[in-house]
């Protein structure tokens, strides 16, 4: 063994040692539909003027501690419920990591809890916070398993539940009742995270039922909408919950070019709003099309995805990717998802790529 090695073996965690980084496949001269990206840029006189506003951003500064201005924007503009205020996040990864971090006490093994399939850096920023996950496997039909999800929270006493609304990788709602039931069965024992990535496109939100539920946190990104290289990511919850979460989120997390390009972007929310309302006619289009394909089995999507069982999932992303198109197999994920891939929504004209290098590959 070289020094290195033993360096290694003496300082990192077994359980990170075991594991493979988070894969990201390179998609350079690929049509990519792996990542659930909006595939539009703001409009080229948008773009100038921002261009303008990043040029005179005082980036020798540590940004504005309080991110007065951008959260005030994020709360004016996305929803937010009267009296309630925001935390803002390196993307919502990082908030997710915050969160795990916070509840992931010493004295004894805290439990993260999700039904699954789930989108991965749920169970991974349990790992890394020193919390076991625990994963209630949703129905045949992706639809939440309500006593079976009760019933492991009596068990586990989860201090954390994820409900991404809509989920990932499946892309279905589940049904508001029985989150609303989670929610009240987890009561003063554990606090519920809706996981809303992907609300642009699904329009449905518990954000406005934050007063109802004290130990609600509705946490959403800017990712989906268009702005996944800005990274940022924001929740809202209680003030007093917000303020224990605060405590572990790293000062200046949100760096200054991102507050300034998120700052823009919400005020030109109504360009970003459209670009989701073509993606969503994109959406109606491309799922009515796989439906009539022979041996495709697509599942419905309030996202701007479209996860289907195909019958070699293996065979068609391979083929794919030959043919330049990037898709995501999911077979690896969960047993559930045996030979189901996940297609993001794009233009029209990449929708029909997709469409018809699936075709060929039937
Ligand atoms: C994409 C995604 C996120 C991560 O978003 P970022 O803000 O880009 O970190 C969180 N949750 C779900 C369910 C997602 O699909």
């Amino acid at each position: 063994m070289t020094t290195i090695d033993k360096l290694i073996e003496n300082t990192i965690r077994a359980d990170v040692r075991d594991i493979a980084s988070y894969f990201v496949p390179d998609a350079s001269g690929y049509i990519k539909l792996d990542a659930m990206e909006n595939p539009y840029q703001l409009p080229e006189e948008l773009r100038a003027e921002l261009g303008q506003r990043l040029a005179d951003a005082a980036l020798n500064r540590y940004p504005v501690a309080s991110y007065a201005t951008l959260k005030g924007k994020i709360c004016a503009g996305l929803g937010v419920p009267q009296g309630y205020d925001v935390l803002l996040g390196n993307g919502s990864d990082e908030l997710i990591s915050i969160m795990a971090t916070a509840v992931a006490r010493q004295d004894k093994r805290a439990v993260i809890l999700a039904p699954t399939p789930a989108f991965v850096m749920f169970s991974r920023s349990a790992q890394f916070a020193g919390a076991d996950f625990v994963g209630v496997p949703v129905k045949a039909d992706f639809s939440l398993d309500l006593p079976a999800m009760l019933a492991a929270i009596e068990r586990y006493q989860p201090a954390l539940v994820f409900l991404a609304y809509p989920n990932n990788p499946t892309g279905n709602l589940f049904d508001a009742d029985d989150m609303a039931a989670i929610i009240r069965a987890l009561g003063d024992t554990g606090i519920a995270v809706v996981d809303e990535a992907y609300q642009p496109f699904a329009k449905k939100s518990f954000m406005g039922r934050l007063p109802e539920f004290p130990n609600l946190v509705v946490m959403r990104t800017l990712s989906k909408l268009g702005l996944a290289g800005i990274r940022l990511g924001y929740l809202s919850g209680d003030a007093k919950l917000l303020e224990q979460f605060e405590k572990v989120r790293p000062p200046y997390n949100v760096n200054v070019l991102t507050q300034l390009a998120a700052e823009f972007a919400l005020d030109h929310l109504d360009v970003l709003d459209r670009q989701a309302e073509l993606l969503n006619a994109e959406r109606s289009r491309l799922a009515a099309e796989l439906a009539v394909l022979p041996g495709v089995e697509v599942f419905p999507s309030a996202a701007n995805f479209i996860s289907m069982r195909v019958p070699d999932a293996e065979k068609v992303c391979s083929e794919l990717r030959a043919g330049k198109v990037l898709i995501k197999n999911l077979g690896k994920m969960d047993k559930m998802l045996t030979n189901c891939i996940r297609v993001t929504v794009s233009t029209p004209e990449e929708n029909t790529a997709f469409l018809n290098a699936l075709k060929a590959s039937l």
